[in-house]
């Protein structure tokens, strides 16, 4: 007797956005099965040489005024090719018009001073130069909304839009006016909610807060991170995502990392906190880290964005290797809620170097659904 083929159930079309009416997904058209282990990379990609110094995190704009915005856009689209390229499946813009993940956010906002920055210890880490608050903050205009609108010109698939979470917008500034790092936080999460609403308007499926500083003040997490990230996702019918990771490979981080032993436990202070909130997807760390999967059973019925690409190496991972890993990550996740993505941005990499782990990305994730396929 022959094993009756399961039907595989997408979650609800409008929050994953991976199946939206009003426009074709071909990727799903192709397979009904391709809706299982969509790739996508937690958000940067490195920036052509013409458009910033690379291999630098704050590099310097290679160009300004109108011949940057025009840079910037070209920059877009060579990042949305090479994903495509790749066989990546939910479609971001590389964070090719930011300088910096959480900076220009904040520098998008009024009661902001950009030019005479500040350097403070950020993440309980490294030194940075970072923007300074000096009076009350406020958004007068759509930070990235253009922005959005330009990348979702440029593909009819899936895409993801990253903002900085509210906790890690408080620990990259100087405060000069607030004195008070949760309530600032509160303030940011206002204005990231009013963003996050246009960028939905502009046709965003999915978007993402980034909040490595949940690894880092992980008794605020529960104090009040949280309750900052759910009042900044408040209201959003598309996909919402939280990433939390140990940083992009740079120094700091991987003695950090070397620091933390043989088991970095740190999400196991959040997961459950997470577990418990409205956001629909949780990014995490797993290649090549030393996070004790089993950590994965407290997060629910969440879904996870499954870092199974190590962004601090430029050794670049095979799809069997990629594979290896979502098999595991699929030891304590649900295969319909595992989305295989990268570890952290990949803007400190080469331009080679991360499109060769994006294909492995995809590749890798193509060998597990094959063999899903078989199963069913
Ligand atoms: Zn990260």
């Amino acid at each position: 007797m022959q094993t009756p083929v399961p039907v595989y159930r997408p979650p609800p079309a409008a929050r994953v956005g991976l199946l939206s009416e009003h426009r074709p997904n071909p990727v799903a058209n192709c397979n009904t099965m391709t809706s299982l282990l969509s790739t996508t990379i937690a958000g940067s990609l490195p920036k052509p040489r013409w458009l910033s110094t690379p291999d630098q995190i704050w590099a310097d704009w290679l160009a300004e005024g109108e011949l940057l915005d025009e840079a910037r856009r070209d920059a877009v689209r060579l990042a949305v090719a090479d994903q495509q390229a790749a066989g990546l499946d939910v479609i971001t813009d590389g964070e090719q018009t930011r300088q910096h993940f959480v900076t220009t956010f904040i520098e998008g906002l009024d009661g902001v001073d950009s030019d005479n920055r500040a350097d403070v210890t950020i993440r309980q880490r490294y030194e940075a130069s970072v923007p300074r608050v000096v009076g009350p903050v406020s958004r007068s205009r759509g930070v990235y909304v253009e922005d959005a609108k330009f990348l979702r010109s440029l593909t009819e698939q899936p895409i993801k839009y990253q903002l900085p979470g509210p906790m890690t917008m408080a620990d990259t500034l100087a405060d000069d006016f607030y004195g008070d790092r949760e309530q600032l936080a509160m303030v940011f999460a206002e204005i990231l909610n009013e963003e996050a609403k246009e960028l939905e308007m502009a046709g965003v499926d999915l978007i993402q807060f980034d909040e490595p500083a949940f690894n880092v003040f992980l008794d605020d997490v529960a104090g009040w991170g949280i309750e900052a990230l759910e009042r900044a996702a408040e209201g959003l019918s598309v996909t919402t995502a939280v990433h939390i990771c140990y940083g992009y490979g740079i120094k700091a981080n991987i003695e950090w990392k070397r620091s933390l032993g043989d088991e970095w436990r740190q999400y196991e202070a959040t997961f459950p906190v997470l577990a418990e909130s409205s956001i629909d997807q949780i990014s995490i760390e797993v290649a090549n880290s030393n996070v004790p999967l089993e950590l994965l059973d407290m997060l629910g019925d969440k879904e996870v964005l499954a870092g199974v690409i190590d962004v601090a190496t430029d050794t670049v991972e095979t799809p069997e290797r990629v594979a290896e890993t979502i098999r595991a990550v699929l030891e304590h996740v649900a295969p319909e809620k595992v989305f295989p993505c990268t570890n952290c941005g990949m803007v400190p990499l080469s331009r080679p170097v991360a499109q060769a782990k994006m294909t492995a990305l995809a590749d890798g994730a193509a060998i597990v659904r094959d063999e899903m396929a078989e199963v069913f």
